[in-house]
């Protein structure tokens, strides 16, 4: 009895291997063609100053509707791309449709909106990655200042002196960097001093977790302490309910990001205001 039920779980722990296996090398496969059918759309989700709740820029965030797998989330095909080199093509995409579309928003919505764009490790590494963020930012009409770079500690983990040069070229041609998902990799307090970063994104688990967790409302205080004497602007990221922006706004944190403003939207819906609730409701994309 005891050997059939151990044969039972075996077999269904291979069935779920496969599946997820299986999926993997498929998306792995897919991005290929993904690359040259153009599949890739961009959508922006805004980030807002808890001051007045008006949107200070937008994450651009890629979204994937592939002919063969269908709709693909981030979280799934990133690290596949990331593996197999399409990041640096989709990278390349997302870099030029955000500048573009955050100079929109600047002539017809508010001059001072800035782009935030996510980049991997990979893409860091190839020789022309500078010479990229130029030329996309030529082609929009866009100043630096009004291009973010989001990095994780996973880029600072690849500590090359590639990496250390091109954020510094970076800095230099005045592009702001931001810390993202601060609190959940391998964080290293030397990474803020050795690098120009600008910005300290807190990740959403410690924002959500505060409202239960003793320890996780700790933690978000002493990094906005931190971020604060560090002259670092904070993003809260992963901001749901009016409860959690007023805990952070009562700390003094300057900007939030999540669900109860708005999810991320199509380039032409960016909102000029969102209040709570006044964009919440449009679900043009399930995150
Ligand atoms: P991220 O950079 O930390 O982006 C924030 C993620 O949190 C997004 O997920 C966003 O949709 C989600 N989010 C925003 N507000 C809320 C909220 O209130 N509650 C919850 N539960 N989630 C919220 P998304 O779009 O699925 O992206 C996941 C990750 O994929 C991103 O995390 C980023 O690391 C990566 N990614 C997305 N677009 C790109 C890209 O163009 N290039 C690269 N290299 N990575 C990207
Ligand atoms: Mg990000
Ligand atoms: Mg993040
Ligand atoms: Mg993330």
């Amino acid at each position: 009895w005891s050997r059939r039920a151990a044969g039972n779980g075996y077999r269904c722990f291979t069935a779920g291997m496969n599946a997820a296996l299986v999926r993997r090398i498929n998306i792995e496969a897919a991005l290929h063609e993904a690359v040259a059918n153009a599949e890739f759309r961009v959508c922006y989700q805004p980030i807002v100053r808890l001051s007045d709740n008006r949107p200070a820029g937008g994450e651009a965030l890629v979204r994937w509707d592939s002919a063969s797998l269908g709709r693909v989330r981030p979280d799934e095909f990133i690290e596949a791309a990331e593996n197999n080199g399409t990041i640096v093509d989709i990278g390349r995409t997302v870099l030029q449709r955000a500048t573009a579309a955050c100079a929109r928003w600047r002539a017809e919505i508010d001059p001072a909106l800035r782009i935030s764009v996510n980049v991997s490790p990979q893409q860091f590494l190839v020789p022309d990655f500078v010479a990229t963020v130029t030329r996309a930012l030529a082609a929009a009409g866009l100043p630096a200042s009004a291009l973010e770079i989001e990095v994780t500690e996973t880029v600072l983990l690849h500590e090359s002196a590639t990496v250390n040069q091109t954020l510094t070229k970076l800095s230099n041609l005045g592009v702001r960097l931001a810390l993202d998902d601060f609190g959940t990799g391998y964080a290293c307090l030397s990474y803020l001093y050795d690098h120009p970063f600008h910005t300290l994104k807190i990740d959403k688990t410690f924002v959500q977790d505060s409202m239960t967790n003793a320890t996780a409302r700790k933690l978000v205080q002493a990094s906005l302490r931190m971020a604060q004497e560090l002259g670092l602007d904070v993003v809260a990221e992963g901001v749901e309910t009016e409860e959690q922006r007023a805990f952070l706004r009562d700390l003094g944190c300057d900007y939030g990001q999540g669900f109860l403003f708005a999810r991320p939207l199509p380039a032409t819906d960016f909102p000029g205001d969102a209040g709570a609730g006044a964009v919440a409701a449009v679900d043009t994309d399930t995150g």
